[in-house]
């Protein structure tokens, strides 16, 4: 039987993840919906939230955005990794960049060689084998050349640092433009379904005006107060602070300094991480910590010792716990964003979880039915992806080999999830890397967090042996020597932005 079709979805919340949701259905339901959102200019939005992975480049070709439009109204920068400093032990310094990692070499992968001659004395460091972790460093950038099929520089993969606040502005214009209907107020009341067999639902939300809006599907994007799935349906929270310790994060913008660094830089302190995001007209900093471990002056004084250039701001506390809702999906609420789960951003994660969601969503559309084999789906393959980002988080807290501190000291003994132990096993015995299904990072990510982070392994593929030991020498250094070359003539990353896709206010070169 065919259920009626739901007329008008409703979009709680303005911040990234509202307007994310709003452009992407108005670019793919046509018009055939009734498309709300609500939102409170008083509440505000997070407005933290700078760092990505490249799978929003997809994104953006979905709703249908120009990149270099884009980085202009947003302030926005090229981002080919991120830098970690004082993670594996102080002083340590690696770049997880995105894309591939050297070449692979009939069915053996191209770690497996490198492990091989690294063991021998014969392999450069990691990173020389990777064009974006070699780019990053040189301060270089350039798109990938997707007609030249064999060069490294068809390997770059990028994503981008940007101003959050000009992000959802630029978004809202977007999607106001598509037909998306903006409704400026504090919700002050939920409606929901009294009786019948779809008791409980959610029929409307009230602003404070005393405006009623209606619709069949809710979207929550009211961020970590989850004002439908939480406060209306109760439908509970799985806190994951057992293994991820940090609770608090003190954002403070400041002044930009050259060069203009093409990567996401992390640095570890005493009981957390400091994050540094440059953009076009400030850099992005914040302190993401501990509270048991900090007080919050400590933390604070440290971040502001830790800045590059003068500060624009007093820090902005924001404190939250890591973890998910038991259900992204409840009744005819989905929860996106915030209102979804937290982990923190050390890999720059969230964004691309909202994304993901608005794919899945899309994917499993409902008509008014609510069919609970695809609610049930829909969950079950958030769940997968939340609990596999937040193995790969866990890794670099408990690869750490720091013992300065009670917080690392604490992280390298906790125990782990089994699925993490797992793969770091895996790792250790032979150097094999396992993706499971489609979680998000790719085999080239756990491989340069665990080397970074000083894991290596007790023997190599077996396989590695097939081919002599010179001819994997000389493979190796040629695939070096290209990628090296490569980055000599790829643009500054300065300059690069400066001829593509320069903000109104002039930038620092
Ligand atoms: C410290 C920190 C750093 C981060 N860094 C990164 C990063 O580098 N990369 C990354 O990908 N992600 C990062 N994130 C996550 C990112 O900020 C969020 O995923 C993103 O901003 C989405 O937030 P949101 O839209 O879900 O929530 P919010 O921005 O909080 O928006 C909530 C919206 O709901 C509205 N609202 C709430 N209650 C009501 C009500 N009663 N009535 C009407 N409207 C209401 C508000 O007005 C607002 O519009 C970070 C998060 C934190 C906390």
């Amino acid at each position: 039987m065919q259920n009626p079709l739901i007329k008008t979805v409703v979009i709680v919340g303005g911040g990234t993840s509202g307007w994310m949701v709003a452009a992407a259905l108005a670019s793919t339901l046509r018009g055939r919906y009734q498309i709300r959102l609500v939102e409170s200019d008083e509440i505000g939005i997070i407005g933290v939230g700078e760092a990505t992975i490249p799978m929003i480049q997809l994104f953006n070709k979905v709703i249908g955005v120009d990149e270099n439009e884009f980085l202009r109204e947003t302030q926005g920068t090229f981002k080919l990794g991120i830098e970690f400093v004082n993670w594996g032990r102080l002083g340590d310094s690696y770049i997880h960049g995105f894309g591939s990692l050297g070449q692979d070499l009939w069915t053996v992968r191209f770690e497996q060689y490198w492990q091989k001659m690294r063991r021998l004395g014969k392999a450069a460091d990691l990173g020389a084998y990777s064009i974006t972790r070699m780019a990053a460093k040189a301060n270089k950038f350039m798109p990938a050349r997707h007609d030249l099929p064999n060069s490294p520089l068809n390997q770059i993969n990028h994503a981008y640092h940007f101003d959050a606040s000009l992000y959802a502005r630029y978004l809202r214009k977007l999607s106001e433009a598509r037909g998306v209907l903006r409704t400026e107020g504090r919700i002050v009341q939920v409606v929901q379904q009294p009786s019948g067999p779809q008791e409980g639902h959610v029929q409307a939300v009230v602003t404070e005006s005393g405006e009623r809006i209606e619709g069949e599907l809710f979207i929550d994007c009211s961020g970590f107060r989850g004002l439908l799935i939480e406060q209306t349906l109760k439908t509970g929270f799985e806190d994951w602070s057992e293994w991820l310790l940090c609770d608090t994060a003190l954002a403070v913008p400041c002044e930009s300094v050259t060069p203009l660094t093409p990567y996401t830089r992390s640095t570890a302190h005493s009981a957390g991480w400091q994050w540094r995001i440059p953009l076009q007209h400030r850099i992005g900093n914040g302190h993401v910590f501990a509270s048991k471990f900090v007080s919050e002056d400590q933390a604070a004084a440290t971040l502001l010792a830790n800045l590059d250039g003068k500060a624009l701001a007093d820090p902005r506390k924001v404190q939250f716990v890591p973890g998910m809702r038991s259900q992204c999906w409840n009744r005819n609420v989905v929860a996106i964003g915030l209102a979804s789960g937290f982990i923190e951003p050390l890999e720059s994660t969230a964004i691309h979880l909202v994304q993901s969601a608005i794919s899945r969503l899309i994917n499993f559309f409902p008509d008014q039915g609510f069919n609970p084999v695809d609610v049930n789906e829909y969950n079950r393959q958030s769940r997968f992806e939340y609990e596999r980002i937040r193995d790969f988080i866990i890794l670099h807290y408990k690869l750490t080999q720091r013992d300065d501190s009670a917080f690392w000291r604490h992280c390298a003994q906790m125990s782990i999830p089994d699925t993490l132990s797992h793969k770091i096993e895996l790792y250790r015995a032979h150097g094999r890397l396992l993706r499971v299904d489609l979680e998000l990072f790719a085999e080239t990510g756990w491989l340069q967090v665990m080397e970074g982070q000083n894991l290596q392994p007790e023997s190599y593929h077996p396989l590695a042996d097939l081919q002599a030991e010179a001819d994997t020498a000389e493979y190796l250094e040629s695939v070096r020597e290209v990628i090296a070359k490569c980055v000599e003539v790829m643009p500054d990353h300065a300059a690069y932005i400066a001829q593509h896709c320069a903000a109104a206010k002039p930038m620092l070169r």
